[in-house]
């Protein structure tokens, strides 16, 4: 058993159906959902002008070794990705594996703790308030801390706990 902690993202149409929609696929295909954030709405990283992404963290816990996970991910990606409207950058749903315990891996389709973890808000402010005292197992600091440091400055606002699951 592992506690795979993954970063759902959707800026595009019904972003709130596509979380979701996600939530119910990793119920299905991953594991035991054990802890669960709210939503928060950041503008897009990056490229500003793209609609804003809702974005969430969720604690897994899974029989599944990583590789499996990553697949399982894209495969929620691709089934759930298939309806959307195609324009470059906009996705109707994104997932991301952060951590996986106090695991490193350093593969080339497959690095965790995510590399963006440290530097992006938007990541840290859903994460921590799951998994605030989760050590980082590179940086050796707690995502809590990680998140008191981070240089990002892109406002990510709170909006609540997903209704309707
Ligand atoms: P993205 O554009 O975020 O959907 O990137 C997906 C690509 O990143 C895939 O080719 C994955 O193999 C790769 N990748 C590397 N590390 C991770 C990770 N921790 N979580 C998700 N995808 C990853």
């Amino acid at each position: 058993m592992n506690n795979t902690y993954l970063l759902l993202g959707s800026n595009e149409g019904e972003r709130y159906d596509w979380l979701r929609q996600c939530l119910r696929q990793i119920k299905k295909n991953i594991g035991t959902i054990t802890a669960q954030s709210q939503v928060y709405e950041t503008a897009a990283w990056g490229l500003e002008d793209q609609p804003d992404f809702l974005n969430m963290a969720v604690c897994v816990e899974t029989i599944f070794e990583p590789d499996i996970v990553l697949s399982a991910v894209q495969n929620i990606e691709a089934e759930l990705g298939r309806q959307r409207t195609v324009k470059w950058g906009q996705r109707t749903l994104d997932v991301d594996i952060l951590l996986i315990d106090e695991r490193i891996i350093d593969q080339s389709d497959l690095r965790v703790p995510h590399p963006f973890l440290p530097e992006r808000r938007f990541a840290l402010i859903p994460l921590a308030e799951i998994a605030g005292y989760v050590v980082h197992p590179i940086f050796n600091k707690t995502i809590g801390e990680l998140l008191e440091q981070c240089p990002d400055d892109l406002e990510v606002r709170s909006k609540g706990h997903l209704t309707g699951l």
